[in-house]
């Protein structure tokens, strides 16, 4: 089955349980990029084993580094904000079921083989009716319907464009979360986000 929210065994199965294969027994530190303004745990090792091999590292946490403090470590590097920021608010896998509606259209139009790959994922019983889809009560092909794609934009930018006038120095990227989280108030992937 997909994974959702219900059931998320995809960080397990597709992330936690991949990596500690691939370590082994070799001693590795995991560094991890959640900040010291964040109040989450990102690594929990499924190891059972007394050997505790993986020793996992926070160095934003460690320094007191806030949010603040990494947009200006990549400005100041000259990396600047990935790409990605300008239409997506979190990292994570492409198909990430946590994906608002504005970022799947994102996805459709910076990354339309993922989209497409995505798409292939869903399934459709004719003889129950049962759908599986990412999105609750509707489907990436009917998301992909360019009346729908309009419509999704459209409220996207009356988000963007309210919460600017509230606040006109935040950046795109935390005008587009404020705009997410209005949509949707889902608990992000505790590993994969952000
Ligand atoms: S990013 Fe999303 S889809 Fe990927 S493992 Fe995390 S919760 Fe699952």
């Amino acid at each position: 089955m997909l994974p959702s929210s219900q059931v998320r065994w995809c960080t397990i199965k597709l992330k936690i349980k991949p990596f500690e294969e691939y370590v082994g027994e070799d001693h590795a530190y995991h560094y991890i990029a959640i900040r010291a303004d964040e109040d989450r745990v990102g690594y929990k090792p499924l190891k059972t084993t007394s050997l505790r091999n993986i020793e996992p590292k926070y160095p934003f946490k460690e320094d007191g580094k806030t949010k603040e403090d990494v947009y200006q470590i990549l400005e100041e590097s000259g990396l600047g904000m990935p790409d990605y920021y300008n239409w997506r608010t979190r990292s994570g896998c492409y198909f990430c079921f946590f994906q608002r509606k504005s970022e799947w259209v994102g996805l459709l139009e910076q990354h339309p083989d993922l989209f497409e790959l995505a798409k292939s994922y869903e399934k459709f019983n004719p003889e129950t009716g049962e759908r599986f889809t990412w999105c609750q009560g509707e489907s990436l092909e009917e998301l992909a319907n360019p009346e729908r794609i309009e419509q999704i934009k459209e409220r996207t930018e009356k988000g963007k464009a309210s919460k600017k006038k509230d606040k006109p120095n935040q950046r795109l990227i935390e005008i587009l979360t404020d705009v997410h989280d209005d949509e949707d108030d889902e608990e992000p992937c505790l590993v994969c986000h952000k």
